[in-house]
Formats: C-alpha cells, sequence, structure tokens
C-alpha cells in the first residue's frame, strides 16, 4: 500500500500566499514514487495551485464538496466543478465542519457519493470527543462513522476511498494520539472497513491526523496500520511539510 500523506491547509493562505508556499515546497520534497502527496488549499486557491503542481509528483485535494452536481444551491461547490480544475481526492467530514457546520452522517454519506460520481476519491475523517475517549467508546464511535459514510458504496470503488482516523481532542491541540492508541483505532476501523468490504477492504488506506508534526510522523508512520498522515497546522509551512512527506519509511 503506497502511503499517502496530505495538508490540509483549513481557512488559511491566499492565492499569492499557495503560489509562495509552492515554489518554495516542490524542490524540498523526496524523490521517489514510494509515498503519494497531496495538499487540499481553500476553494479560491484550487485553480491556482492545479496549474502550479502540473508537472509535480504532488495531488489536488478539496477540503469539502456538495452532494449534488448543479442547482440552486448558493454557496456550495460541486464535485463537477472540482473535478474540472484536477482535484483527485476531497477530505469529507472534518471535524471542523461536523462542530460548526452542523454535518451529519447522512450528509456525509451523500457527499462521498457525489465525489465517486465525479471520479475524486473521497478521504473520510472520523473521530471521538475525549469525553468519548475516557467513556471507552471511541472505537465503537469511530467504527459506526466509518459505517454510516461507506455502507453503500459499491464494490467497484471501494479501491478509491480512504478513512482519516483524527481524535478531535488532538487537532490543533499539540497533543497527538500516542502511536499505540493510533494503531489500535485503525485496527478497530479496518475492522469496519473488511466487514463492509470483504478483503479489498484491507486495502483502503487509513491516514492518522491530530497534531502531526515533523517530531512525531515517524513514530507514527512506523506503526504497522497507519498507512498516512493528514496534517493540518504544520502543513502550512513548506519546510515543515516538507519534512512530514520525507518520513521515514520505518517498514513501510
Ligand atoms: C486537520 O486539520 O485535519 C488536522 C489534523 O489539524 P492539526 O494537524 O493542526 O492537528
Amino acid at each position: 500500500m503506497t502511503p499517502l500523506i496530505v495538508g490540509n491547509w483549513k481557512m488559511n493562505m491566499t492565492i499569492s500566499a499557495s503560489a509562495s508556499y509552492v515554489a518554495e515546497l516542490l524542490p524540498l520534497l523526496p524523490a521517489g514514487a514510494d509515498r503519494e502527496i497531496a495538499l487540499a488549499p481553500s476553494f479560491t486557491a484550487l485553480q491556482a495551485v492545479s496549474s502550479l503542481l502540473v508537472g509535480s509528483p504532488v495531488r489536488l485535494a478539496a477540503q469539502d464538496l456538495f452532494w449534488e452536481d448543479f442547482g440552486p444551491y448558493t454557496g456550495e461547490v460541486s464535485p463537477v466543478m472540482l473535478q474540472e480544475i484536477g482535484v483527485e481526492y476531497v477530505l469529507i467530514g472534518h471535524s471542523e465542519r461536523r462542530v460548526h457546520l452542523w454535518e451529519d452522517d447522512p450528509m456525509i454519506a451523500r457527499k462521498v457519493r457525489a465525489a465517486l460520481r465525479a471520479g475524486i476519491g473521497p478521504i473520510v475523517c472520523v473521530g471521538e470527543q475525549q469525553d468519548a475517549r475516557r467513556a471507552g467508546r471511541a472505537a465503537s464511535l469511530v467504527r459506526a462513522q466509518v459505517l454510516a459514510a461507506y455502507e453503500d458504496v459499491p464494490a467497484e470503488d471501494v479501491h478509491r476511498l480512504a478513512v482519516a482516523y483524527e481524535p478531535i481532542w488532538a487537532i490543533g491541540s499539540g497533543l497527538p494520539a500516542a502511536p499505540e492508541d493510533a494503531q489500535e483505532m485503525h485496527a478497530a476501523i479496518r475492522g469496519a472497513l473488511t466487514g463492509l468490504f470483504g478483503a479489498p477492504g484491507g486495502e483502503i488506506r487509513i491516514l492518522y491526523g491530530g497534531s502531526v508534526t515533523p517530531d512525531n510522523v515517524d513514530s507514527l508512520m512506523a506503526r504497522p496500520g497507519i498507512d498516512g498522515v493528514l496534517a493540518g497546522g504544520a502543513s502550512l509551512r513548506a519546510a515543515e511539510f516538507a519534512r512530514i512527506t520525507s518520513f521515514l519509511p520505518g517498514g513501510k
């Protein structure tokens, strides 16, 4: 399985800042095809970043999409529009959207179907709040989020799916999950995916996200079952993100 490293810029960086970042990042990236790298800029910078990434190994990701292709949905962005500008992956159900924009599991499932219809690979974000973890409900909650997002996906699309395990208490807090705890949660997610899809569910990449930095990426990526990372804050600085993409293989 090729590891996938994604930088989620969230609501940061203007078009000009995005362009400077890409110019700084590209020469710093590791050579070789043993890992896949993607950037998720803001919607307004997607087109510019798309042009700047032509000929580079970096793929373009969006941070969200809407579940319809066209229509009276003021302010929303269509999967077809994203596909037209070269978007290959999309984050769906990020906890910041679940919390601030009330995205729920049925909406997330609709967005998954819309992404697949447009040929875009969904990266569904799942994760528990701290109180659920303390109550011993983290694994069951996250499994339920995965099942709700992916239960309707037809067999021919399974190879295009990914999951990002992002404990909410770890996002932006500087307190990442311990690698062994992340590994345990990834195993629970893997169980949900193979339960849904059989053997092909074993090939879906499961990324870890939540305060990933150049200092902890190697120990996370050394864990079996962690197939990549989704970095937020640390991806805003090109040199730091380049170091994250240069994680030491650790058996992968
Ligand atoms: C994220 O936004 O998906 C994320 C993991 O953020 P951070 O790396 O800043 O915790």
